[in-house]
C-alpha cells in the first residue's frame, strides 16, 4: 500500500467581489510510496503550501480525496482527523516561533512542557534531545537564548522541536511534511537539515514531503514534482533535476 494517495484533489478559494476564483490546487493526482523523499517545487503562489495543508487535513478540500495509510482522511470527523494527525503525521513548518525567554534546549522540550510525550520514558526524551542537538550541530548552543543564536541556529532549534516527540517515541513510518524547512538559510545550514531528514527516511522508514524552491534541497530527494497554477507540470527523479 502506498503511503499517500491523492486523487483529483482541488482547492478553490472563492473570491469576493468581481475577482475570479483561485484554483490553488487544481486536479492533482499523486501517489507517494512509503519511505520516499518527495520534493515539491514551484514558484511562489503555485499551490505548494495549500497542497501540504490539504495532505495534513489542515485545510478542507473542495473536491477529491487524500488517503494516508489506507485511511481516507476527508471522511473522518474533525476529532478523528486531529487524532490521526497526531499519531501519523509530523510537521516541520518554516516559522521559528521560538520563545525568547527559553533556552534552545527548553524550546526543543516545549512539546513535553506542553503536555505531550507522557507515554515516552524520561530517559528516551533526554536521549532524543541530546541526539537531535548533536545531529543538528546545536550541542554547543543548548543553553543559549534565541537572541544569542544565528538565524540558522534558531531554525535548526525549531526543527529539533518539531521532530522531538516522534524521534523520542522511535516511531517508524511517520509521514513528515515540511514547508520550506531551509528557507532563509545558507547552504551549510540547509545541508545539515536535509541530511537529517534524508537519514530519517532510511533509519525510521519515514516518508518525507518537503516543499522547497531550492534545487540544492531537491537534490536530497528521490523524486521532484513541480507545480504551476495548482497543477503538476513535472514529475521526475531528483537526479534528473536541471539546475
Ligand atoms: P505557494 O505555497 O506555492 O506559494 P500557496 O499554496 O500559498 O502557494 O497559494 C496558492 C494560491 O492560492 C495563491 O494564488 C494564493 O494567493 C492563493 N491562496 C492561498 N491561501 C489562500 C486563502 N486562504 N484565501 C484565498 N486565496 C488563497
Ligand atoms: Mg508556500
Amino acid at each position: 500500500m502506498d503511503h499517500v494517495e491523492i486523487r483529483n484533489l482541488k482547492k478553490v478559494y472563492r473570491a469576493s467581489g468581481e475577482n475570479e476564483d483561485v484554483y490553488a490546487v487544481n486536479d492533482i493526482t499523486l501517489t507517494v510510496p512509503r519511505g520516499e523523499f518527495l520534493a515539491v517545487m514551484g514558484a511562489s503562489g503555485s499551490g505548494k503550501t495549500t497542497l501540504l495543508h490539504l495532505i495534513a487535513g489542515l485545510t478542507a478540500s473542495t473536491e477529491g480525496s487524500v488517503t494516508i495509510n489506507g485511511v481516507c482522511i476527508d471522511t473522518l470527523s474533525d476529532r478523528k482527523q486531529t487524532l490521526f494527525r497526531r499519531d501519523h503525521i509530523g510537521f516541520v513548518f518554516q516559522s521559528f516561533n521560538l520563545i525568547p525567554t527559553l533556552t534552545a534546549e527548553e524550546n526543543i522540550l516545549l512539546p513535553v512542557l506542553a503536555g505531550g510525550g507522557h507515554h515516552i520514558a524520561k530517559e528516551k526524551l533526554r536521549s532524543a534531545l541530546d541526539q537531535l542537538l548533536e545531529r543538528l550541530n546545536l550541542t554547543g548552543r543548548r543553553h543559549h537564548y534565541p537572541d544569542a543564536m544565528s538565524g540558522g541556529e534558531q531554525q535548526r532549534t525549531a526543527i529539533a522541536r518539531a521532530l522531538l516527540l516522534d524521534y523520542a517515541a522511535e516511531t517508524e513510518g511517520t509521514l513528515l511534511l515540511a514547508d520550506e524547512p531551509t528557507g532563509n538559510l545558507d547552504s551549510a545550514n540547509g545541508e545539515v537539515i536535509c541530511k537529517l531528514l534524508r537519514e530519517l527516511c532510511t533509519e525510521r522508514k519515514h516518508t518525507m514531503i518537503v516543499v522547497t524552491h531550492e534545487p540544492a534541497v531537491a537534490r536530497w530527494a528521490d523524486r521532484v514534482i513541480r507545480l504551476k497554477d495548482g497543477k503538476i507540470v513535472e514529475d521526475i527523479p531528483a537526479d534528473k533535476l536541471e539546475a
